[in-house]
């Protein structure tokens, strides 16, 4: 392996990375630097995030400016603002001994007037996000004839940002004869389109497989009923008491009610996402990048431009659909030479995700049981020992209130001693811990899997529960006037019910229809939760809740035509010319797309469907974490 010295890194450079503790080059480095030092040729490196991309483009950039010219010799475009900030620091700091050199990062949501001031001065290299530069070349306050060198830093993340225009619109304004150098975390197919129309006959560099997952992440997954989720996160989390990581969800709405909940559940925790302002986001990248909170959650756009590097774990809420995603996510840990765990919590309808992941990274994943309560209070303890045994004891600050402590606890053997304090530390622990109920896979073959796949009606239609649905002992099953064509979910039908009705409300299965759904609360509540949702209103639309009818069970026409993906005409357009808002007016829909169904049925075979319900009981109250 060669030194940067050898790689032709000029002494002023030199001396401001080994300032950094940049002992010897990283890989990427090892093969960008001596190339780009060469004729400043182009190049696509394919690198995951962590391997030291930034300085090896940003080394031979900034060794080829010529300081005299105050022209912006080189333009480094990223998809977002940390990354930007983040960017633009680092070449500060490689460029601290090359004297007069000025960077600019550019980005948006900040005062474009100091901005362009700066520019006005004269900058040697900017650093952009696309929409803030196209703003400034608007203005005519930047000025790119001499730019020689072009990065498109995160350029897969840059296009799936939508910044495809205006890349192109960016790239007309600069010479040429510019050299062009991608850094991709990934190739998709539309990086090699971009390769194709701007770049001459660049030479590709790839840092191990392209999509090939670092070699310091373990891949794991844990598959586990739907309804389990958020339970089954919480283990992983306790049985990990150093964890720091970032957990994806895959909508904002998801991120904020898991960190909404973890919070509530006693966790240091915060979300990360789009619809948090500019100074949200950055005091909670703040507070996770100094440990104040152990588990960010975060979306995969919002946490871009977070820059740490010291990762425990990264865990997939919901996997993302793309393997580069994955990839991208879990390369957030073991950074710079550090191990980390990569974690999906997985629904049995995603395994074959989990396949098709493994292929795209060419590793295994280890299939994993999520730990019952005595591992995670054996883990804990272990963890805390391990404290106890490390602790650094200050003598000064305790010498005097030692002999009063000592008087007081002389009666104790060391074993009695020992034995307090554990109960002190987890009692709590072990007691929330006691009668917890293991957290199994769901298996395909039983009927809870079969059920649990079916939910999206694309899996396991076989032998489902074909019964009368029977109300739960204790509980009313209530019918209400909205469903899955409003778009809810069982959360939202939870939190609809949260939001109307006071005080605490246990529920039971909820089952939603395509027009309307059943949810069952525990009868002692019945009489409320009709008065308080009868008072609310949906998107716009007065709720309507009644005791279920008891022959409701057998809506066999509803579920029958929606799983089929075939509405009825009433369904679609509304039979009534209204939309139907009580039982009687289903009733009625049900019974005439009934006998339309039958008739089709006969001539298909018989195929009727029930998904079964969403979960067992819940309640809408939270316990608080032990
Ligand atoms: P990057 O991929 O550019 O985000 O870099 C990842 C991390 O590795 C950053 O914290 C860099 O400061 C660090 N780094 C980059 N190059 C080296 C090197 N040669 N030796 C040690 N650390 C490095």
């Amino acid at each position: 392996m060669k030194t940067f010295d050898e790689l032709g890194v000029a002494p002023e450079i030199l001396k401001a990375i080994q300032e950094m503790g940049y002992e010897k080059p990283m890989p990427v480095q090892e093969e960008v630097i001596p190339f780009l030092l060469g004729e400043m040729n182009e190049v696509i490196a394919l690198a995951q995030t962590g391997t030291g991309k930034t300085a090896a483009y940003g080394i031979p950039v900034i060794q080829c400016i010529d300081i005299r010219k105050n022209q912006p010799q080189a333009l480094i475009l990223c998809p977002t603002r940390e990354l930007c900030l983040q960017i633009a620091g680092d070449l500060q700091d490689y460029s601290k001994y090359v004297d007069g050199l000025k960077v600019l990062p550019v980005y948006g949501g900040s005062s474009i007037e100091s901005q362009i001031n700066s520019l006005k001065r004269g900058v040697h290299i900017i650093v952009a996000t696309p929409g803030r530069l196209i703003d400034l070349i608007g203005r005519n306050t930047v000025r790119m004839n001499e730019v020689g060198n072009v990065i498109l830093d995160e350029a897969d993340e840059m296009l799936n940002m939508g910044f495809s225009e205006s890349i192109d619109e960016i790239l007309a304004e600069v010479p040429s004869t510019r050299n062009m150098l991608l850094f991709s975390a990934t190739m998709p197919a539309e990086i090699a389109k971009i390769t194709k129309k701007y770049m001459k006959q660049p030479r590709e560099i790839v840092i191990g497989n392209k999509n090939e997952s670092n070699e310091n992440v373990k891949h794991q997954f844990y598959t586990v009923q739907a309804k389990d989720k958020y339970l089954a996160l919480k283990r992983i989390a306790d049985y990990y008491p150093s964890i720091y990581g970032i957990i994806f969800c895959r909508t904002r709405k998801e991120t904020q009610e898991i960190a909404d909940h973890l919070i509530e559940d006693g966790y240091s925790a915060d979300s990360l996402h789009g619809e948090l302002s500019q100074a949200q986001r950055d005091n909670v990248m703040q507070k996770f990048r100094i440990k104040n909170i152990q588990l960010l959650v975060a979306t995969d756009v919002a946490a871009r431009g977070l820059d740490v590097d010291d990762l425990t774990h990264v865990i997939h809420y919901g996997l993302p659909d793309e393997t580069e995603s994955y990839n991208h996510r879990s390369g957030r840990t073991g950074r710079a030479g550090k191990t980390g765990t990569s974690i999906a919590i997985v629904h049995i309808k995603e395994k074959g995700k989990i396949r098709q992941i493994e292929k795209g990274i060419s590793k295994k994943f280890e299939e994993r049981t999520i730990p019952n309560g005595n591992a995670i209070c054996e883990k804990q303890l272990i963890a805390w020992v391990d404290k106890l045994e490390k602790v650094k004891v200050e003598e000064e600050q305790i010498t005097e209130f030692l002999p009063s402590v000592f008087r007081k606890l002389e009666w104790l053997e060391k074993d009695d001693l020992l034995k307090r304090l554990v109960s002190l530390e987890f009692n709590r622990l072990m007691a929330y811990y006691r009668n917890a109920p293991e957290i199994k896979a769901p298996d395909a073959y039983s009927s809870e899997g079969r059920r649990e796949a079916g939910r999206d009606g694309r899996e396991g239609r076989e032998g489902r529960d074909r019964g009368p649905r029977r109300t739960s002992p204790g509980f009313t099953r209530m019918f209400i006037n909205i469903g899955k064509v409003d778009g809810i979910y069982p959360n939202t039908l939870i939190e609809v019910i949260n939001q109307n009705v006071r005080g605490r409300v246990g529920l039971g299965k909820i089952d939603l229809l395509q027009n309307f759904s059943f949810f069952e609360v525990e009868s002692s509540v019945a009489d409320k939760v009709i008065n308080s949702m009868n008072k609310a209103e949906f998107l716009g639309r007065r709720v309507s809740v009644e005791i279920a009818q008891e022959k409701q069970g057998d809506d066999r026409g509803e579920r029958g035509g929606s799983d089929r993906g075939e509405r009825s005409g009433s369904e679609r357009s509304g039979r009534f010319g209204r939309r139907p808002e009580t039982q009687d007016d289903y009733a009625s829909v049900r019974k005439s797309n009934f006998a339309k169904r039958k008739e089709g049925d006969r001539n298909r075979g018989s195929r009727t469907n029930d998904r079964g319900s969403f979960g067992t009981r819940k309640t809408t109250e939270r316990k608080k974490r032990y």
